[in-house]
């Protein structure tokens, strides 16, 4: 385990008041706002999360994601995420500033993490969760999920795609785009990664970007007021059992420095998107071809639920109809809460859903 304080899994099964499964932004809000209730690490909750070590996702961000290309990181209740940085924002990589940003916040608090420990499957047993891992198993009267999305990127289904002798990434995989240089890469989607590995792959070979729908630039500020609204519409459809859809597809791309440098360079040039994948590169409907080594899918990621699958959650749509003050509460298990899903996929989101989800439950459970 690689937090000092951790508790040792000794016994065959733990029994715990409530498992918070996931030690990132939405986690670590969770688990702070227990303690801070009452809630004692071991008897009261235990924080499982299966990465060797503290920050969450941003552990596995790519290098050149710095403070200042990042939309910004929330503060976690009770401590300034600037209070832990060290370096200027345009230097200082995000994977690796928030990884010590949550590891010195873990120790702050007192938050022992059980890590490495992967949460394989949750059920229930006798009116109690039982929380299968490659650790140990624990029994829990409640759950605050906190599992994030990157461990499952999404890419479209294509026709030919399995025949392409190139090479297919997911954002997931983006390290550098020196790696790129000679080659030509097909970048796809229109949310904030997808321009922003365009950005950094067009200065050093060509490029071809396609969307599915015309990418929204939203030229004016986005205050509160358009963040709220924001959240509003993915809140309203996570209430309806819906499953939340992107982000972007509500905010629009906000127009940066950045992007318009993109549009004085030319970069900005999207095409619609393709209908087939060809041994050598991408065709579209019309039979244009365009020749290409690599293609990048930027097309996001979904909620990492899986383990939950015994819970039986979801509705026909494929989403899960969410309850409580802030959409965290799963309807058809009120013991169960998704943290850091659908309204609260930010950093400020997660931090307030970590708050709601605790609340909610240890008042439910009684604890
Ligand atoms: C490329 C990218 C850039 C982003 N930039 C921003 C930004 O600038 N600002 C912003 O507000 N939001 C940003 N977001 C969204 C943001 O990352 C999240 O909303 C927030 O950080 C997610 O926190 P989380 O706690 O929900 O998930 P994560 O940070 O993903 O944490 C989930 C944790 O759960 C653990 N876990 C997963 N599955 C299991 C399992 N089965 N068993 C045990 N543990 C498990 C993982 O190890 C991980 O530590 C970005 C997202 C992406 C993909």
């Amino acid at each position: 385990m690689h937090t000092a304080a951790s508790p040792k899994i000794s016994r065959l099964l733990y029994k715990t008041g409530i498992v918070v499964i996931g030690a990132g932004q939405a986690g670590l809000s969770a688990a702070y706002h227990l303690k801070n209730r009452g809630l004692g690490i071991g008897h009261g909750f235990v924080i499982l999360d299966q990465s060797q070590h503290p920050g969450g996702a941003w552990q596995y961000r790519w290098p050149s994601l710095t403070l200042s290309t990042v939309n910004g990181v929330h503060d976690l209740p009770g401590l300034p995420f600037a209070d832990t940085i060290a370096g200027t924002a345009s230097t200082v990589k995000a994977s690796t500033a928030v990884p010590h940003y949550f590891e010195v916040y873990e120790h702050t608090f007192g938050l022992a993490v059980y890590r490495p420990v992967k949460v394989k499957v949750v059920c229930e047993r006798e009116g109690r969760f039982r929380v299968e891992t490659d650790r140990g198993f624990f029994s829990a009267q409640g759950i605050i999920n906190a599992t994030g999305t990157w461990e499952t990127p999404y890419i479209p289904e294509y026709p030919g795609a399995a025949r392409f002798q190139g090479v297919q990434l997911h954002t997931k995989d983006y390290r550098s785009a020196d790696t790129f240089q000679g080659k030509h890469v097909v970048i796809v989607g229109a949310g904030i990664s997808a321009i922003q590995l365009l950005d950094e792959i067009s200065r050093v070979t060509k490029t071809t970007w396609v969307t599915r729908r015309l990418p929204v630039f939203r030229e004016g500020p986005f205050g509160e007021a358009e963040g709220r609204a924001a959240v509003a519409v993915v809140e309203d459809r996570v209430r309806k059992g819906l499953p939340p859809g992107s982000v972007v597809s509500v905010t629009g791309l906000p127009v940066t420095a950045a992007i318009e440098a993109m549009r004085a360079r030319g970069v900005l040039d999207r095409k619609p998107m393709f209908s087939e994948i060809t041994e050598t590169g991408i065709r579209w409907p019309d039979g244009r071809e365009q020749q290409a080594d690599v293609i990048l899918w930027c097309t996001g990621f979904r909620s990492s639920l899986d383990h939950l699958t015994p819970l039986m959650l979801r509705e026909e749509s494929g989403g899960i109809a969410m309850a409580g003050r802030l959409a965290t509460q799963a309807a058809k298990n009120p013991r169960v809460h998704l943290v850091g899903y659908g309204p609260s996929a930010s950093t400020i989101g997660a931090n307030r859903a970590g708050r709601a989800a605790a609340l909610e439950l240890i008042a439910h459970l009684g604890l």
